[in-house]
């Protein structure tokens, strides 16, 4: 019988520069397949001084641009358990393994994509009691191969589960699909009627893909507890299915306020092409939330600037953002609608001043 093991899991430290409002999925996972084979297991957040001496450490990632959080936790483990095996998973070890090597070279471990192992176990979420909510994949990977995406490297096959239900933690209100591509899985109905006969309330955080809408998609989603619709619009090239779906879901009853378009930016588009999708957006009385592109290399945050960009205009939508959106987004408010539509270009568009009153009032 092999020697039942001590296991360390580690998240960065939550910071400015690690930041997500998510436990670590996998890290969760982890613990149910090492608590199944009778292991012992110890979940920390950042550098933590205890007596614990594990065999095995485990360490999450997430975006590239946030890998100085992880290299100094593999720095202060891999240095403090000189016999442990360190294997470091997650997005930023996927994507940027020779970032990686470099440093650590034959110190760590690097485990590349989806953990097959861990990929059907529930969660533990008994180590984050103030977290409410299952988050799951019915599906892995995505259809589609857009050329900004990282899905195709993290996940390059698309692999849909006919059943969520063993994921889903009792107790639990709330279900959040991480997806990329909910709507593209043969079963999607399926796992529909699982949520809805379980009265739980949904979140596709990933959006969904507008181009396969169908009259069907919106009666379903009008039959389960669904606060918000997340869409994107990500190139012109998807402004007509796009418009349908914001039609068919406005016909069966959801509000404007509550689809969110995510506009990306900073990519192949330029300004006046960003503003344009913008316009349309607010025109057709959704909200537009821009997402500025961000390479797949390791670099601080906000710091890529496109081609057809400048950092100035760049900077216009990031203040714009705080000071005439809203949490971040532009809502079909009219004072904003009448500023950005009414706007010569995208200068006059995203230049700012302060807000007229009224402008004000309706946010209220
Ligand atoms: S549809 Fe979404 S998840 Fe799929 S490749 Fe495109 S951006 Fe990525």
């Amino acid at each position: 019988m092999s020697r039942k093991k001590f296991v360390l899991l580690v998240e960065p430290k939550k910071s400015k520069k690690y930041h997500t409002p998510y436990p670590p999925l996998g890290l969760l996972k982890l613990v149910s397949f090492h608590k199944r084979k009778g292991d012992t297991v110890k979940l920390v957040n950042g550098l933590c001084e205890d007596g614990f001496k594990p065999d095995v450490v485990y360490i999450t990632s997430l975006f590239t641009y946030a890998w100085e959080p992880v290299h100094e936790v593999i720095h202060y483990y891999s240095n403090k358990y000189k016999k442990a095996r360190v294997i470091v998973g997650g997005i930023y070890a996927t994507l940027c393994p020779d970032h990686l090597f470099e440093t650590f070279k034959d110190r760590i471990e690097i485990y590349k994509g989806v953990m097959r192992e861990v990929e059907n176990l529930l969660p533990d979420y008994s180590l984050v009691p103030d977290w409410k909510a299952s988050i799951l994949f019915s599906s892995r990977g995505c259809i589609r191969n857009c050329e900004f995406c990282s899905v195709c490297v993290l996940e390059p096959e698309f692999k849909p589960k006919k059943s969520v239900k063993n994921l889903i933690y009792p107790g639990h209100k709330k279900v959040i699909f991480w997806d990329n591509n909910f709507l593209a899985s043969p079963y999607w109905m399926d796992i529909l009627e699982e949520v809805e006969e379980l009265e739980l309330e949904v979140d596709f955080n990933q959006g969904l893909d507008a181009r396969l809408f169908t009259e069907e998609t919106v009666l379903r989603l009008k039959r389960i507890r669904i606060p918000l619709i997340r869409l994107a619009y990500d190139t012109k090239g998807i402004r007509e299915p796009l418009k349908r779906a914001v039609r068919l879901l406005k016909k069966a009853g959801f509000r404007g306020r509550k689809i969110i378009v995510y506009c990306l930016y900073n990519f192949s588009d330029s300004p006046e092409d960003f503003l344009e999708r913008i316009r349309e957006l607010l025109d057709w009385g959704v909200v537009a939330y821009p997402m500025r592109y961000e390479p797949l290399e390791p670099r601080p945050k906000n710091s890529y600037v496109s081609p057809n960009w400048t950092p100035e205009e760049l900077e216009m939508i990031a203040k714009g953002r705080r000071v005439i959106g809203y949490g971040g987004a532009f809502p079909p408010y009219e004072g904003l609608k009448r500023k950005i539509l009414g706007a010569r270009n995208f200068q006059k568009a995203f230049s700012l001043r302060p807000p007229h009153r009224e402008e004000t009032q309706d946010k209220a």
